[in-house]
């Protein structure tokens, strides 16, 4: 159908879902920000290569060797993605949360790190994992324009020696986009370097390390239409190349030797291999770059346009139920990708995601989506207790203690986003 963006089909599109009034219907996935459905092309590509399989970097046979041509030609694929520099490296994770720990593993000592309190848990946290490392966490920003205020700020207070600037490309509350170039201009005029969250960025809008002149990005290929378990950072080679392994083990280390005062003397790689030790998830990898070859040739101009048409939908819809309040940071018309949350007055959230579940057989999530410091600022409430990266409870009837949200993609077809308006009113 034309309105699901051909040639970017989706698994799942015809999966059928028991409903609490008896009967079934097919299940509409309006959860793509936790994790999209897989392209029909990156399954395809999977099917054919699985029956081919072997270890890479390690064996001498025909299939490993396969295996390996296989794993690097996917690291060109991703690096054309994204845009890469030459000198750019890309290293496979597990995802945008590895991603993340592993920049954080390789900072220099004594890096300052500039993190507005808004980012998802996974790009706010593993920079106090550091010690040696001081953390500055910015204020929530109600305009693009505020955020690089603030940032400029923040930044001209820069006590000297290396800093990293940490920052989200959409947000994975509120859908909004952040001014990705100019804050990478202000990192760059203070001498600090950037990191983008792309994992909410990536699956919406193209993402261009060089022409946004960002130094690292990181994305998780479940989220970008491929499979679970992995992920991708790429971008500067030298702190990478400098740092210790993040993981050491084979793979990582070009050689090792025993010293003769019974210790032992690595020699690591200086490529990405250095923090990729132990065998590493070729067909997740695989899958991340067929998908991003995919939007590729499909170009993201099409679904773009296919998701504001959307958003358009569920902004009309949800603006003739006075109870609704859209949640966002840099106001009503800010621009978003296919990611929105909002409240029902005298609704408690989680039940509400519960019965669109039940009784309409849509997908949503509710809660405060690994990003409570975000959630609480847009809810305007006092901190609670919530479990894990989810909801805390209110009573029916009491006003909610977090959000509900709605997210699509590439696959959603009109009748989801019809069915969940009409769910809601
Ligand atoms: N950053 C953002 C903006 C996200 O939305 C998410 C996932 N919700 C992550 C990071 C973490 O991704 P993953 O769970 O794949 O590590």
């Amino acid at each position: 159908a034309a309105d699901v963006c051909e040639p970017l089909s989706v698994l799942g599109a015809d999966v059928r879902v028991p409903l609490v009034t008896g009967g079934e219907v097919t299940y509409a996935a309006l959860d793509y920000a936790a994790s999209a459905p897989a392209l029909q092309r990156v399954w395809d590509d999977i099917a054919a290569y699985a029956p081919y399989y072997g270890s890479v970097h390690r064996g001498a046979g025909y299939l490993s060797q396969l295996s390996t041509d296989l794993f690097e030609n996917s690291r060109a694929d991703v690096a054309a993605f994204l845009g890469c520099r030459e000198d750019d490296q890309v290293v496979f994770t597990r995802s945008t949360t590895d991603s993340l720990n592993l920049l954080a593993a390789v900072l220099p000592s004594g890096t300052e790190v500039f993190v507005f309190e808004t980012e998802h848990h996974a790009s706010l946290l593993p920079w106090e994992q550091r010690e040696d490392v001081r953390v500055r966490y910015l204020s929530a920003p109600r305009s693009p324009r505020q955020a690089v205020e603030t940032l400029e700020r923040a930044l001209a207070e820069r006590t000297g020696g290396p800093a990293l600037v940490c920052v989200t490309g959409a947000s994975n509350v509120t859908g909004e986009l952040w001014p990705v170039r100019e804050l990478a201009a202000a990192a760059h005029a203070h001498g600090a370097r950037i990191v983008l969250d792309a994992a909410q960025l990536a699956p919406h809008h193209p993402v261009d390390i060089a022409a946004e002149d960002v130094d690292w990005v990181a994305f998780s290929g479940h989220k970008l239409y491929a499979p679970f378990g992995a992920g991708v950072l790429a971008g500067r080679a030298d702190w990478l190349r400098e740092a210790r392994p993040y993981l050491a083990g084979g793979g990582a280390s070009r050689k090792v030797a025993r010293r003769e005062d019974g210790g032992v003397d690595v020699e690591w790689h200086t490529t990405a291999a250095r923090h990729e030790a132990g065998s590493p998830n070729v067909i997740g990898v695989y899958a991340i770059a067929s998908a991003c070859k995919a939007l590729t040739e499909a170009g993201f101009d099409g679904l773009v346009a296919r998701e504001r048409q959307l958003i358009a939908a569920v902004r009309e819809g949800l603006a003739e139920v006075p109870e609704v309040r859209v949640l966002s940071l840099f106001g009503e018309d800010a621009p978003r990708v296919g990611v929105l949350s909002f409240v029902v007055d005298g609704w408690n959230s989680s039940h509400f995601a519960a019965a669109l579940s039940a009784e309409y057989g849509i997908g949503v999530r509710d809660g405060l989506f690994c990003a409570h410091p975000l959630v609480r600022t847009l809810l305007g409430s006092e901190p609670e207790e919530p479990g894990e990266c989810g909801a805390p409870e209110a009573a029916p009837g009491e006003r909610s203690l977090n959000a509900i949200r709605v997210s699509f993609g590439a696959g959603t077809p009109d009748e989801h986003v019809d069915r969940f308006v009409r769910a809601v009113k």
